[in-house]
């Protein structure tokens, strides 16, 4: 499963998917994934919480994009980040996304691994602004600045694929 050890090609992973407790409820997510575990033995996993990155603390209130869009619509101001306790967020989620990609560009990252869902790091779905737990599809903000600065995103779901991009990448370098 192992893939070109010699290889510098580094990953962007969502800290909460290598069990780092970053999550707004201070809980351990219990990602037990191969691929991962073999990427981070082979050093290429950059483990980044991009809301921790902007200075939110742990545990935190969770956050949701309210308004017409996702990500990419905060992103281009048609949308809010607020959170639970009815506090805006946008500038913070915003702020994290930016040091997602200097992360990405300073440490030569071929794509990333993001937990799907999050506000931040949602690559195909994210929750609908009410706190009621109904999901809809879009991006987070981080995902979606990523994928805008062309960083292709993948989800925790989308292991084999993202495999395949880093064998691609390996091969070609
Ligand atoms: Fe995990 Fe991303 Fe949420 Fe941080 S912002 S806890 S990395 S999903």
């Amino acid at each position: 499963m192992s893939v070109a050890k010699n290889s510098s090609a580094k990953i962007l992973v969502s800290a909460c998917l290598v069990g780092e407790r970053v999550r707004y409820d201070g809980m351990v997510l219990v990602c037990k994934d191969r691929l991962l575990e073999y990427w981070q033995q082979e050093d290429r996993v950059l483990a980044f919480c991009p809301e921790v990155a902007a200075g939110l603390t742990v545990p935190r209130s969770p956050a949701e994009i309210i308004g017409e869009g996702d990500g990419t619509a905060v992103l281009q101001g048609f949308a809010k980040v607020i959170n639970r306790d009815g506090k805006e967020m946008t500038e913070r989620f915003v702020i994290g996304a930016k040091k997602a990609l200097e992360q990405v560009i300073s440490q030569s990252i071929a794509f990333a691994v993001l937990k799907d869902g999050s506000p931040s790091c949602g690559s195909s779905y994210i929750y609908d602004g009410s706190f009621t737990g109904v999901s809809e599809a879009g991006k987070g903000v981080t995902a979606a600045f990523l994928e805008a600065n062309g960083i292709r995103v993948f989800s925790e779901h989308q292991m084999a694929e993202a495999a395949a991009r880093l064998t691609r990448r390996v091969k070609n370098a």
